[in-house]
């Protein structure tokens, strides 16, 4: 499979946040986010096989922990990347995938924890989600909106509610936007919505879903990749 990055760093969003992670990040996207923070992903990379990506992972994480499988979307590379988390998790890891749920879902691993980010109006792809994928989503998984203004935020309010997301899966995540091109201050100047003010409508709405910041970009700077 093509590889742009593997290490180890802590995790940055959805309720796993704060844990040892190591990130598998797949090169290739379908989608062009307007925020997007990883477009280094969009080409190069270099092939690895399955046993070469489970060695690196090995080294960094001996004897289990938390691994991410990231990009890029890696479902572009389902051929590979699907036997990979069985793998994984035959070896006592757990597994997150991170997916913008474009493509199907449907032939995850059902012990994988699906981080799905459906897309809002203001990152240019809305509509890109495949809803046949709703029915793959289960108690263990999350669904992240990443949010730029009030228009997203009814978005996401709206999609919450009509699927009935917050009785289905584990976590609905709304996490403000960060400006792809911060770096510096690792403070709340660079996210395109205030969290503050993403907080104040969520307290006022009563909204069932979770505020999540992008935590390593409060750690380390904003620019910094490979944490
Ligand atoms: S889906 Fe992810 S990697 Fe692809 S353009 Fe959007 S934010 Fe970037």
């Amino acid at each position: 499979m093509q590889i742009t990055e593997i290490y180890k760093s802590l995790q940055g969003e959805s309720t796993y946040a704060g844990l040892p992670c190591v990130f598998v990040r797949l090169t290739g996207c379908n989608l062009r986010c307007s925020w997007c923070d990883s477009e280094y992903t969009f080409t190069g990379g270099r092939k690895e096989s399955i046993d070469e990506v489970l060695d690196e992972v090995k080294r960094l994480s001996p004897g289990g922990g938390l691994v991410e499988i990231t990009g890029g979307e890696p479902m572009l590379q389902e051929r590979e990347v699907v036997p990979l988390m069985e793998r994984l998790l035959h070896d006592g890891y757990g597994v997150l995938l991170e997916t913008s749920g474009e493509r199907p879902l449907r032939n995850v691993p059902a012990g994988v924890v699906k981080i799905v980010d459906v897309k809002c109006p203001d990152s240019g792809e809305r509509d890109t989600f495949c809803m046949n994928n709703l029915a793959t989503l289960s108690a263990r998984d999350e669904v992240k909106f990443v949010l730029s203004s009030r228009a997203d935020y009814e978005f996401a309010c709206d999609f919450t509610e009509r699927h009935g997301l917050a009785q289905s899966v584990n976590a609905v995540l709304f996490s403000p936007a960060f400006r792809k091109d911060a770096t510096g201050a690792r403070d709340s100047s660079h996210c395109l919505l205030d969290p503050q003010e993403l907080a104040e409508w969520m307290i006022a709405d009563n909204v069932p879903a979770r505020l999540g910041l992008q935590l390593h970009k409060f750690i380390w700077d904003p620019a910094v990749k490979g944490v």
